[in-house]
């Protein structure tokens, strides 16, 4: 019986997401829609309304490809990797966009490697989403810190922290539900999917945050030390 309410409480949470994305989804569609009829009976020229028409194509195009991360990964797919090479290469994909924004990204880590079972793209879909998320937060530009180490309690914790506008208490408490967004362009799905990655990793998220002072993300993964015996004799 309990298993029953569970299930259909997760329906419930599924039904809720899924009338959130069909309708973040329909209204570029629907006008999308509007400029083509549009164009087709000669109210418009052709090329005055591409501009918006791209526009609401990449907006659809954002929102499945980061509904696209919340499928479960298979077993298989978690593989033991070192969090720095990770971050390393996450920071190097978001430097153009940094630059752009007058903002600088600070790394530092502990000299050991940081190893986890995870799946690397997920894994790098989470750190695209925090840092992103500290980039747009600071409009006049600032520095993002990121900081990766083990803890006292033998996991790894990685914090990123920015100067940026903050988050208010009564929004804390509402970061990671869908669709929730301050921005004009955002699609406020960033943060439930790496929650949700978070999760399957087995791990914790937080985010401490002051207005006006900034905002630091807090992630917390378990520590694997990486199998070197089996995975040589594996290679054999
Ligand atoms: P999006 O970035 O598309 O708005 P997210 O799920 O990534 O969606 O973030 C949801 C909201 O949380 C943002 O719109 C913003 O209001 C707030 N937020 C997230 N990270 C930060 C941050 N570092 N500083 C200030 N606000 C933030
Ligand atoms: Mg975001």
């Amino acid at each position: 019986n309990e298993e029953l309410l569970i299930n259909s409480e997760k329906l419930y949470v599924a039904g809720q997401l899924a009338a959130g994305i069909a309708h973040e989804i329909r209204n570029p569609l629907t006008s999308l829609k509007g400029f083509l009829q549009l164009i087709a009976t000669g109210r418009a020229s052709n090329g005055q309304f591409y501009a918006i028409m791209k526009s609401e194509l990449v907006r659809i195009e954002s929102i499945v490809s980061e509904l696209l991360m919340l499928s479960k990964p298979q077993m298989y797919d978690f593989t033991h990797r070192d969090v720095r090479q990770i971050m390393a290469e996450t920071v190097t994909l978001l430097e153009t966009q940094a630059i752009l924004h007058d903002v600088v990204i600070e790394l530092r880590a502990e000299e050991r490697p940081l190893w986890v079972l995870g799946v690397e793209n997920q894994l790098k879909q989470v750190f695209i989403n925090v840092i992103k998320n500290a980039i747009e937060a600071m409009p006049d530009g600032g520095v993002v810190s990121i900081d990766m180490s083990l803890d006292d309690a033998g996991a790894v914790g990685i914090r990123i922290r920015d100067e940026g506008c903050g988050i208010s208490k009564e929004q804390l408490s509402t970061l990671g539900q869908p669709f929730y967004t301050t921005k004009d362009k955002g699609t406020g799905l960033g943060l439930m999917v790496t929650y949700k990655i978070v999760d399957n990793h087995q791990g914790q998220i937080a985010a401490e945050s002051e207005m006006g002072v900034g905002t630091t993300f807090s992630i917390r993964l378990p520590f694997k030390e990486r199998p070197v015996a089996s995975e040589a004799l594996m290679r054999i």
